[in-house]
């Protein structure tokens, strides 16, 4: 991956009003070092963060994934995020961007053990290639998540629902899915139904009825799910948040993996058995994706 740009910076309290951030944002070499030893992100995975796509200069979608940053925080216990340095920030890393498609972080942590405050920072990097995922399609298994749909609400301190920089897990899972001959993994509930991917949304078609599964249920809620709902809407077709069982993703007419980098994967077999692709509609669904979003 080639990093573009790295920003690092001083948070200060969201409710603090200011026409200028300059004094709390440090640009720095984005191929260096840049975090103390005893930076918490990097020793526990205590933080939260958000990986924006970059089309052509353009960041598509900064309030959605802002409102998840505070949201994330809020679930986490961190001081929530200065909304105003956070869009002086990313308009500076914006600058940064090149032709194609690049992929923007905002990084969130608890901070230096026994340190007096939260770090934060920001990169730009060039986007992974991931035109094959979104033409040919992905293979996934299914992975049970080791807990039933009601935990979220019994268990809290789980921080499902939150971004957090924690994703060990969701890579064992994929590592797990891969060593089963598949691309991916696709999440279900120990009961039985449907969740996410470990870095993505799911969304199914049944006809003209798009249905993905309600992010009460521990699960992100996806941005790239939100705006392709408002997409799909206008264009006359029905939306819901449900709870799905598992087997459904077999049956849809359509499924497809959904985020902010990858944009819309359609799947193309689940657990070794093939299901239905519309490539040309999947096609749709990327142009709209790649066009510039707010
Ligand atoms: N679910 C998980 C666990 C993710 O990590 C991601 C994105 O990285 C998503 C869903 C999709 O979110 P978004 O569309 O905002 O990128």
């Amino acid at each position: 991956m080639a990093w573009r740009f790295a920003l690092v910076i001083d948070p200060v309290a969201s409710d603090e009003e200011r026409s200028d951030y300059a004094d709390t944002l440090r640009e720095i070499d984005p191929d260096g070092p840049a975090l103390g030893v005893g930076e918490l992100s990097a020793q526990r995975g205590d933080g939260i963060f958000e990986s924006l796509g970059v089309v052509d200069g353009h960041v598509q979608e900064i309030e959605p994934h802002l409102a998840r940053l505070v949201h994330s925080a809020a679930l986490c216990d961190l001081p929530a995020p200065n909304l105003g340095q956070w869009r002086v920030a990313i308009e500076r890393a914006a600058r940064a961007a090149g032709e194609g498609e690049n992929v923007m972080k905002l990084l969130l942590s608890r901070g230096v053990e026994h340190g007096p405050a939260p770090t934060a920072w920001i990169t730009l990097a060039d986007a992974p290639d991931n035109s094959r995922g979104r033409t040919e399609g992905v293979g996934v298994a299914t992975l049970d998540r080791g807990y039933a749909l009601d935990v979220p609400a019994r268990a809290p301190w789980l921080l499902l629902g939150a971004k957090t920089l924690s994703y060990a897990v969701n890579m064992a899972a994929i590592r797990e899915a891969k060593s089963r001959g598949a691309d991916d993994a696709v999440f279900v509930t120990s009961d039985g139904y449907l969740l996410e991917a470990p870095t993505a949304s799911v969304v199914l078609r049944f006809g003209d009825r798009f249905v993905t599964p309600e992010p009460q249920a521990g699960i992100l809620h996806g941005t790239t799910q939100l705006s392709l709902f408002a997409f799909l809407e206008g264009r006359g077709f029905a939306t819901s948040y449900e709870t799905v069982p598992a087997g459904d993703l077999s049956r849809a007419d359509a499924a497809w993996l959904l985020s902010s980098v990858r944009l819309a994967a359609p799947i193309r077999s689940v657990d070794g058995a093939d299901v239905p692709v519309d490539r040309a509609f999947t096609d749709e669904l990327n142009a709209y994706l790649l066009s510039p979003r707010d």
